[in-house]
């Protein structure tokens, strides 16, 4: 219920405990993983969690392994208060919160690392994020033991890696893609679009529109080669600097298109300033 109190829970034991409980008693259970400072997408995923299932367990962890040197860890949004509060509000029944120390151990010495999938996109640009972000997920997974777990489409290259590495080590969990919250001008809701200037987050959009607009060139039969090229222009004249990737894989297994008769995605990682904004978008090829 909405006006209810969390349950919240720092330690593993507590936490699978409950779990154990509500699963012991017919009551299924979906996980939602993120970072907090959370916006609308993470609610979005909230609501499709309480449809899925019975009870819904976020947990709230800004894993340090997935950022990179240079990246944004140390000044990631955090709002623990706030986020509980929005979860609490959001229907969710309980808020995992580990520390440090629970996640990585001093010693700690293991990783789980996916081949292929993770080589090219944002994994070309973000060495090692895809094993940190498997390794803390594969941990979230077996501290929590849900029925289900939900990831954004958003973090396509993400759901992808995540559902490999599920099925590879034959963990006992589902794994649902959630479709992207987007704002009206359909920019994708980001914990990171606070970082935008006022100028910056008028253009943020832009990336969106040129995703669409290739994926609607591709369902009216264009080139592929044309409409990259085409659509990079379009974000370096609206000020994308640097546009990591524009890109048009296959929406399975993110191969290089070949052929058109697989269901594709449109994918982009693009610099607005200091801020880097990733999206992506479902296109089908005639
Ligand atoms: P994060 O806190 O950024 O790690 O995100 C936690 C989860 O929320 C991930 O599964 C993201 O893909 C998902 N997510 C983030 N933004 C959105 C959005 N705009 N729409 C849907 N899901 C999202």
């Amino acid at each position: 219920m909405s006006d209810q109190a969390i349950l919240r829970f720092d330690a593993v034991a507590p936490l699978r405990a409950r779990v154990a409980a509500w699963r012991g008693a017919g009551e299924s259970v979906v996980l939602v993983p993120t970072m907090g400072a959370l916006h609308a997408g993470h609610l979005a995923l909230v609501a499709r969690a309480r449809e899925l299932g019975r009870r819904v367990v976020a947990s709230i962890f800004v894993n340090p392994t997935q950022f990179g040197p240079t990246e944004d860890f140390s000044r990631y949004p955090r709002d623990t208060e706030t986020d509980l509060a929005l979860l609490a509000e959001a229907g969710a029944d309980a808020a995992y919160l580990p520390d440090i120390a629970t996640m990585y151990p001093p010693d700690f010495s293991t990783r789980i690392v996916v081949d292929g999938l993770t080589e090219g996109l944002c994994g070309q640009f973000r060495p090692g994020h895809f094993s940190g972000v498997a390794t803390v997920v594969t941990k979230l997974l077996n501290q929590a033991q849900p029925d289900i777990a939900l990831f954004g489409e958003k973090d396509y290259q993400q759901l992808l890696v995540i559902r490999r590495a599920v099925r590879d080590l034959d963990l006992p969990v589902a794994i649902r893609g959630v479709p992207t919250l987007r704002e009206t001008d359909g920019l994708a809701l980001s914990s990171r679009n606070r970082y935008l200037s006022a100028q910056e987050r008028a253009v943020a959009p832009r990336l969106h529109r040129v995703l669409t607009g290739i994926a609607e060139g591709l369902s009216a039969g264009a080139e592929a080669g044309p409409l990259v090229a085409k659509g990079h222009a379009a974000l370096d004249a609206a000020g994308f600097a640097p546009v990591q990737y524009l890109e048009i894989r296959d929406a399975e297994t993110l191969a290089p298109v070949t052929r058109a008769d697989r269901p594709v995605r449109v994918l982009a990682a693009a610099y607005l300033g200091r801020t880097r904004l990733i999206d992506n978008v479902a296109a089908l090829r005639s």
